[in-house]
């Protein structure tokens, strides 16, 4: 059987003829199978939808509860026959919820990784490799200048910096699904006990993650109507990418603004966002990882979803894999 025969793109995104879905589809679909919660990939309007029930939660709360016509519960390792393909979902270490899916039919298995990385994360199952004949892969850090160092290191960076300049409140830009709760996870782990100032557009996810197990510690919020009760100097606040630079930001004590994320490794992006403290934090793998997951699921076949597409068509070539470019678009150059 033609791998394509299983599963090809679509303008909708990838699609599987035989089970009659769309995985990560950017365009309402009867029937979707979703890796993950962020924007780009889980979006509503869908007839039915099939995801593991972090995303489905977390689509709830983004979305509100009538996201999809029809909504089933995906549980980790479990095939389900959708029609005559068998499906079944898999960590992908990402977000908390992410999965990659595996789709199989006559002996042919294809795996969609979503997003995913396999440095540590406390806040989600960590990625686990499905031996495969086509892994489809994204290329968000696809090029062998990004290599992110270990996140514990980079907050060690932070503490460093927020001891070095006590007045002074820091800022983290975190994208609200998964770089958030996972800097806070961090700093819990490096010993950091005080209040976390977070914004109110992390909130939410924050007190799900919290609801779903993990200990984040205290939490409160970063600011209120009340203007004067603005977090004392010395804090470390949690806020969005976008509020790090815009007028919210200024009624702290001459604040440091940070930003988590793997564009982080590029001097000119922190510059041109006016980023201070730049911390290499990223929830997609790096050159390193994107390589040694390839080489882990033993795939003859890569498809290369988003991204840096070109570099890693090339090193699969050159390690005698047959590599392509699906060239999907909708999906965003992680947006953090
Ligand atoms: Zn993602
Ligand atoms: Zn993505």
């Amino acid at each position: 059987m033609n791998p394509r025969d299983l599963l090809h793109s679509r303008p909708e995104g990838l699609y599987c003829p035989k089970g009659d879905f769309f995985i990560d589809p950017v365009r309402p679909v009867a029937r979707a199978l979703i890796t993950h919660g962020h924007a780009d990939h889980a979006r509503a309007g869908h007839s039915a939808v099939m995801a593991t029930r972090e995303t489905l939660d977390i689509m709830e709360i983004r979305y509100g509860a009538e996201f999809a016509g029809s909504r089933q519960e995906a549980q980790l390792g479990q095939t389900v026959r959708l029609d005559g393909v068998e499906v079944t979902f898999h960590p992908a270490g990402h977000v908390l919820g992410s999965a990659q899916i595996c789709v199989e039919h006559g002996g042919l298995r294809i795996v969609a990784s979503g997003d995913y990385k396999r440095s540590r994360d406390p806040t989600c199952l960590p990625f686990e490799p499905i031996r495969c004949d086509v892994f489809v892969t994204e290329a968000t850090f696809a090029l062998p200048v990004f290599v992110h160092p270990p996140a514990a290191d980079e907050i060690g960076r932070l503490l460093k910096s927020r001891d070095q300049f006590p007045e002074r409140t820091h800022i983290v830009g975190a994208y609200g699904l998964g770089k958030a709760q996972r800097v806070i996870a961090h700093l819990r782990e490096s010993g950091y006990s005080a209040p976390i100032p977070i914004h109110g557009a992390v909130q939410r996810l924050c007190e799900y993650y919290q609801a779903r197990g993990l200990d984040l510690g205290p939490l409160e919020p970063a600011t209120t109507d009340d203007t004067a009760a603005a977090p004392r100097a010395g804090a470390i606040v949690i806020a969005p990418p976008s509020a790090i630079s815009d007028r919210w930001s200024r009624r702290f004590a001459d604040p440091v603004a940070a930003f988590a994320s793997g564009w982080m490794r590029i001097r000119q992006r922190a510059r041109q966002r006016g980023v201070e403290l730049p911390l290499i934090i990223s929830d997609h793998a790096d050159w390193t990882e994107l390589t040694r997951t390839i080489i882990d699921t033993g795939a003859e076949e890569v498809w290369v979803t988003h991204g840096r597409e070109e570099a890693l068509v090339r090193w699969c070539e050159l390690n005698g894999i047959v590599a392509r470019p699906l060239h999907l678009t909708g999906y965003e150059d992680e947006a953090e």
